[in-house]
């Protein structure tokens, strides 16, 4: 039989804890408690009915007076009770009292607690605030009272140094008193502690494929790979202009996180056949340049084929163009020396050739003047044994070279039209 459940998100107050080092959630402004509407909507959500079953997450701890209110928690209670419907809440186990759980007699359920280890030692690094003998005591209080434990379990959490060995103990120790567990692919949150070691290269998140091998052989166990859509997202706060042709404008960590990210967790657009390797502009994003511009003007015309910048951030596939820090840097050309632009080079050889390894095209193309991007380009299609054609061809650059951008003339961007011609029909 199919259960519709109905999951509630309710921003009310603010976690008590606030420390976990992995946690985005708790960072966020408190939302104001506000009874009165919390009842209302709880009124209108039974009257509307449609579900048999509620799961209500909160960012915290929903038997947290703090956050909800007991007399809340009892008007809930009764109406879950009067309709038959299931219920699941998240809390700490410091808030499983015998007190709070009273409220709930004659309910169908469920705490859900947030254990992510049992290695004490890495709880407390994890910063957690509580051990998992507190953990066992609530999940014994909530059986004694016919109540249901949910445990969750984080693979990969940072400090771990066995990640297979850590989560197979916990989920064994979890077993022994959890009526469901979902292990959880630890993965880089909002402003958190966890996301500043990504970006100094002190702990990496793990891919969906990485992820399902370590739980391949975990029976009973939920698995969740991707609790959010995950794309390196940075606070306002953590958020520059990157200026100057430096090594620190082609290594920022903001870069280096992207890089990372575009290699093993992006997955290009399913239509796209060609990759096209483009330059970067001065003006951001680079759509709105005029080289983009023009060159979007020929490629509007065929289907298949995937624009891609290559700058001192690296490769950018153009659907990011608009995202932080790839329409916030700034390099100028006149400032650059010998080394810095041998540096450019190979630093996006590397780049684009990790990047083909992980995203396999039918063709590559560029368009771009013979310069260092072209050779970074060249270089790693080189090493790769894959053929590039540039559709620049080296006569139409040499001939409009010295008379401003070669890749705006009409000669140019023919010969981009005929090369997708040839490749695309
Ligand atoms: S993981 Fe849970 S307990 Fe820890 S800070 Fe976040 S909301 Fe609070």
């Amino acid at each position: 039989m199919f259960m519709t459940t109905k999951t509630l998100v309710l921003a009310s107050g603010q976690c008590s804890w606030r420390g976990c080092i992995f946690c985005g959630y708790s960072k966020t402004e408190p939302a104001p408690v506000n009874m009165a509407r919390q009842c209302a909507d709880l009124d209108r959500l039974f009257v509307e009915g449609g579900f048999d079953e509620l799961k209500i997450f909160c960012s915290g701890s929903f038997l947290d007076d703090r956050q909800f209110t007991p007399e809340f928690r009892r008007r809930l209670a009764r109406k879950c009770m009067d309709k038959h419907v299931p219920l699941t809440v998240e809390s700490r186990p410091e808030f499983v009292t015998a007190e709070a759980l009273g409220d709930f007699e004659g309910v169908e359920f469920t705490v859900a607690i947030g254990l992510e280890t049992s290695d004490p030692a890495l709880l407390r690094k994890l910063n957690k605030g509580f051990t998992p003998d507190d953990f066992a005591r609530a999940a014994d209080l909530l059986h004694s009272k016919g109540f249901r434990v949910r445990t969750y379990l984080l693979v990969n959490p940072p400090f771990c140094t066995d990640v297979s060995g850590s989560i197979h103990d916990s989920v064994a120790f979890a077993r022994k008193y959890s009526d469901s567990i979902v292990v959880i692919n630890t993965l880089p949150h909002g402003k958190t502690p966890l996301l500043d070691m990504w970006l100094a290269g002190e702990w990496s998140p793990l891919t969906k494929k990485e992820f399902f091998d370590v739980v391949a052989d975990m029976d009973g166990v939920e698995k969740d790979a991707e609790t959010f859509r995950f794309i390196p997202t940075f606070p306002r706060e953590y958020r520059r202009v990157i200026r100057g042709a430096t090594e620190e404008n082609l290594t920022h960590p903001h870069y280096v996180v992207w890089q990372d990210w575009l290699q093993r967790f992006y997955e290009p657009p399913k239509w796209a056949r060609v990759a096209l390797f483009l330059p970067c502009s001065a003006k951001k994003p680079y759509s709105k340049s005029k080289t983009h511009s023009l060159v979007w003007s020929v490629v509007k015309r065929f289907r298949g084929v995937h624009r891609i910048v290559v700058s001192n951030p690296g490769v950018i596939p153009i659907e990011f163009d608009d995202h932080y820090p790839f329409n916030a840097y700034e390099w100028d050309e006149r400032e650059e020396t010998p080394e810095i632009r041998k540096r450019y080079v190979e630093m996006n050889a590397e780049r684009v050739k990790k990047y083909l390894q992980a995203h396999a095209y039918e063709r590559v193309l560029c368009f771009l003047k013979y310069s260092e991007t072209y050779e970074a380009v060249k270089r790693a299609c080189d090493e790769l044994g894959i053929p590039l054609r540039n559709a620049l061809s080296k006569e139409t650059y040499e001939r409009f070279k010295d008379e401003g951008n070669p890749l705006f003339r009409e000669e140019a961007l023919e010969e981009l039209g005929n090369a997708l011609r040839e490749i695309l029909g």
